[in-house]
């Protein structure tokens, strides 16, 4: 059993509030427990950071890097024990959590890039006069993270924060809070100085404090929508920069154009990734065809993604559903979508159990054809690997479709058409958009944020614009005694 505690100026210390227990989604067996931080736990935190940021920030940039660079080496190094930790807590498979891993790693060697980039400048405006920009850090920033990336999440914040100067304070999700515990020992070991990283365990009533913090400048969150957007609203009342990411509904466009395999894998492996629970999975294909022979094409095509989801072995391919709740919620929501109309084609309902691990929570890939515009399976976020196909008759009417989602976090389109997919990039509302990419994430430096409900607040988490919410731009104008002769402005 891992017992979590607080990070709290480079010691670990047991927070005060309610005990809460972390169940691992293979075999629904207590594999550790954490502790809810009081405010009092809160305030030891964060005091801690706010002491030890007066010295980082007074860091320069190529020492602090410096540090970032070790993180790196270790967790290349450490890769295969710390996917194990978040393999085990948050059910994905030992392949996916080494992704995730490397995703954060791409983001620290973005992170680590800064320190060899113009973020300043400096010009002569006038004779003798000069403007200059500076970036300078907050002070004490902090992020919020879900249970589906317990290392990627993080570390799209976690690294950039630290290069530009601040002390980072982190509430893991109350779910799979584990994995902080090797971060936090790996930029230990980084001879990252005290208090500069901490961590904060807990629920709602942590974020909370968090946010009506006065030390805490800038929040970073990630997870549902609805939270997303609480945490939004009484973060900026508290006066602090907030960037919250929420949820998704993604939209596939596929094409009678479009390439079988191409189509085949990559729709395959999109909406089952991480058993469908991540915010950039393919929720909704809308199979566009208005002619018969288009329509038959179609069915092709979606016969060669049905086959490809049918070849997804549950522990090896595909893993777990976080909690018995969540996939009791799954199960409801297939069988409300036959209700409605919908065709089931593949049913994961009864599928095949991976030993020794019968008392997990397992789902199979599930495919419903003919799914009514409207619908719950059309419209809401599922959170698991359940594709939904809507029959469109043309492009505008998937795209009319596209557009009524509240969410805008990824769309995709399958074709061999270069206009329709510029088309689709110009007029899909999604921040983030795949051209015969099922998962279209951007790879750094090229940022990572969608718009609608999936985003509240300026710029993005990762890559070029991110560095607007971990920093200050101060510019400065100078002359001296020795050009006083000059003139400036008349
Ligand atoms: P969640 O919203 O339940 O939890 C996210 C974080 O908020 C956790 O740390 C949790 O402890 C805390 N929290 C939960 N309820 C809260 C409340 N009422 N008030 C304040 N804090 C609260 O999300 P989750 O279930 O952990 O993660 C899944 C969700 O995250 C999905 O909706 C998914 O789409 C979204 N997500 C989005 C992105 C993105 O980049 N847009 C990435 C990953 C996950």
């Amino acid at each position: 059993m891992i017992e979590c505690l607080n990070f709290c100026n480079g010691q670990w210390q047991k927070p005060s509030g309610q005990e809460f227990k972390v169940v691992s989604p293979y075999n629904n067996e207590v594999i550790g427990r954490a502790y809810s931080s009081t405010p009092k736990d809160l305030n030891a935190v964060i005091d801690a950071a706010a002491q030890a940021q007066r010295a980082w920030r007074e860091t320069p940039i190529k020492e602090r890097s410096q540090v970032l660079f070790r993180f790196r080496e270790i967790l290349l190094n450490e890769i295969k024990e710390i996917a194990a930790c978040i393999s085990n807590e948050c059910g994905k498979t030992p392949a996916e959590a080494e992704a995730e891993l490397l995703k954060g790693i791409e983001v620290t060697e973005f992170a680590l890039s800064l320190q060899n980039l113009d973020i300043g400048g400096r010009i002569e405006v006038s004779r003798g006069v000069y403007c200059e920009y500076r970036r300078e850090p907050l002070g004490v920033v902090a992020g919020i993270t879900p249970f589906n990336f317990p290392a990627m999440v993080p570390m799209w914040m976690i690294p950039i924060a630290l290069a530009l100067g601040n002390s980072f304070v982190w509430k893991p999700s109350d779910k799979t809070p584990l994995t902080s515990r090797l971060l936090a020992d790996a930029l230990t070991r980084a001879a990252l100085p005290a208090g500069v990283f901490s961590i904060a365990h807990g629920g709602r009533e942590t974020v909370e404090a968090l946010l009506d913090h006065p030390t805490i400048s800038a929040v970073g969150f990630v997870g549902s929508t609805q939270v997303a957007k609480s945490v939004y609203e009484r973060g900026s009342r508290s006066m602090k920069r907030v960037l919250a990411l929420g949820g998704a509904k993604n939209h596939i466009f596929l094409l009678p154009d479009a390439d079988y395999e191409l189509t085949s894998r990559g729709v395959a492996d999109s909406f089952t990734g991480c058993a469908g629970q991540r915010c950039m999975a393919a929720s909704v294909l809308c199979a566009i065809a208005h002619s018969p022979a288009e329509e038959k094409r179609i069915d092709q095509l979606v016969a060669g993604i049905v086959d490809e989801a049918k070849q997804i072995s549950l522990g090896e391919r595909m893993g777990a559903i976080i909690s018995t709740e969540s996939l009791a919620r799954l199960q409801k929501a297939i069988a409300q979508a036959e209700k409605d109309g919908a065709h089931l084609v593949l049913d994961g309902r009864k599928p095949r159990v991976p030993k020794p691990y019968e008392n997990g929570n397992w789902l199979g890939p599930t495919i419903l054809d003919r799914v009514k515009p409207g619908s719950q399976a059309a419209i809401e976020e599922l959170f698991g690997p359940v594709l939904s196909i809507v029959r469109c008759e043309s492009l505008a009417e998937a795209l009319k479709i596209q557009n009524s989602s509240i969410y805008g976090n990824a769309v995709s389109v399958f074709t061999q058409n270069g206009g329709i997919a510029d088309y689709v990039a110009r007029y899909g509302k999604a921040g983030m958009v795949g051209v015969n990419i099922g998962v279209p994430v951007p790879r750094e430096p090229f940022s990572f944020g969608g718009v609608a409900a999936s985003k509240f607040g300026q710029g993005d988490i990762t890559g070029v614009h991110s560095l607007d919410l971990w920093s200050d731009v101060k510019k400065i104008t100078t002359k001296w005694a020795s050009q006083k002769d000059t003139t400036w402005m008349g």
